[in-house]
């Protein structure tokens, strides 16, 4: 059997040759384990189960088990005019690209940064070599190059009521959707790890690195807050599942003011 791509044990980042190491995972932000780097492929793979369930009306969860890779929950974004992929997981197969085709046509395929690269060339190809759209700060971590992807700056329109923006902090180029129509027309978020919703409910952090740790500055956390202040929106979804049901723009202010408290040292005195 020929192997077309491999995949990254660690992060499912899709690599068009196996490399000494996954440069993603070796980047301080991620991680290789113990013993070394691992490769797999979707053959190897084959026999992962790919679930599809409605997070809210119009939009879709898609998660692998066992989880590839980071483990991320994909969305599928529907509207009248097509959909959108993002934050692709690592696994596709046959049935996964017709279930997914159920819903209609996939129009544009984006990751939040490269961490949710997963293998979305392949799931291209697989919905009609439909556009990737990769974030141009950040396309040097793009490891399966390929003429589906086109690198977008700035904002980016890919459906109507649908606008991605880049308000950088994890990764220079680390995206957000914002949807206009979700939440009931308040407005929803897709924020990736751009912006991580807690397991409170409450509140979100703003971080380098999630596994390692790594703080980013009150003035980053600030400019990452500001950027959606021209959006209105009530709910946000991270990319594991984890959301801010209600009240979500407050809760991105509020946060944001938080972590940049912290940083500057107004709540030394309880540490
Ligand atoms: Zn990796
Ligand atoms: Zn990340």
């Amino acid at each position: 059997m020929t192997v077309s791509f491999w995949i990254c044990a660690t992060c499912a980042v899709e690599h068009s040759e196996q490399v000494e190491v996954c440069a993603i995972c070796a980047d301080e932000r991620q991680w290789v384990p113990a013993d070394g780097q691992h490769w797999t492929t979707l053959e190897e793979l084959a026999g992962t189960e790919v679930t599809i369930a409605e997070v809210e009306p119009g939009l879709y969860g898609i998660r692998s088990k066992p989880p590839v890779g980071i483990g991320q929950q994909s969305m599928l974004l529907t509207t009248d005019a097509g959909n959108l992929l993002w934050d692709p997981i690592g696994y596709v197969d046959d049935d996964a690209v017709r279930r997914v085709r159920e819903h209609g046509d996939v129009v544009a395929i984006i990751a939040s940064h490269p961490h949710m690269y997963g293998v979305q060339v392949e799931w291209s190809h697989r919905l009609g070599d439909v556009p990737v759209y990769v974030s141009e700060p950040d396309k040097e971590w793009v490891a399966r190059q390929d003429p589906v992807i086109q690198t977008w700056s700035g904002t980016l329109t890919p459906l109507p009521g649908v606008t991605v923006l880049q308000p950088g902090g994890h990764f220079p180029g680390s995206a957000v959707v914002h949807w206009q129509n979700g939440a009931e027309g308040k407005g929803v978020i897709l924020s990736g790890d751009t912006i991580f919703a807690n397991p409170d409910r409450t509140s979100v952090s703003f971080m380098r690195s999630y596994p390692n740790r790594i703080p980013l500055s009150g003035a980053v956390v600030d400019r990452v807050a500001r950027s959606l202040d021209p959006y209105n929106f009530d709910r946000l979804y991270n990319n594991f599942g984890a959301s801010i049901p209600v009240d979500a723009k407050t809760v991105v202010r509020r946060s944001a003011d938080r972590h940049a408290a912290w940083t500057r040292g107004d709540y030394d005195h309880l540490t």
